[in-house]
């Protein structure tokens, strides 16, 4: 087995959508970015590719090429799933850390989403949301942060 962990941050703009999990989120502002800017599925790909030690989505999808402007993120994570064959996701846990928009009514389809693109069970899958008090750049709302642990497993 190996474990691997990923963390992101996009800043909550004007005139963006926001997309969590392959989401979208109704709300005021959007998170900014070269891709959908969808954080929790970046934390989430740099966590396998952690765990694979191949890097980080940095080094395979970098935000200077054209081709993943307004990139679907589920996409490329159907993308990191294809680079590691010999493994399997033993289970997924994404925490975002956001004060507003309320992401509880969401969660269970982000479960659906990131399940369906890791090839695994939602029970194999947990997303939750916390606010971090009011404290720092997510408590004052500038941004969205989001943390990954997955563990994989090596098949055969
Ligand atoms: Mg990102």
């Amino acid at each position: 087995m190996r474990i691997g962990h990923g963390y992101d941050v996009h800043r909550l703009v004007q005139g963006r959508r926001l997309i969590l999990c392959g989401v979208e989120v109704p709300y005021t502002l959007g998170l900014d970015g070269h891709s959908d800017a969808d954080v929790a599925v970046h934390a989430l790909m740099d966590a396998i590719l952690g765990a694979a030690a191949l890097g980080d989505i940095g080094r395979h999808f970098p935000d200077t090429d054209p081709a993943y402007s307004g990139a679907d993120s589920m996409e490329l994570l159907g993308r990191v799933m294809e680079m590691i064959p010999s493994y399997r996701v033993g289970n997924a846990d994404v925490t975002i850390l956001a004060q507003r928009p309320k992401l509880m009514p969401f969660l269970p389809q982000m479960v659906r989403n990131l399940a369906a693109a890791m090839r695994v069970a939602p029970e194999q899958v947990n997303v939750k949301a916390t606010t971090e008090e009011g404290l720092g750049f997510t408590g004052s709302g500038e941004g969205i942060a989001a943390h990954a642990v997955v563990l994989l497993e090596e098949i055969g």
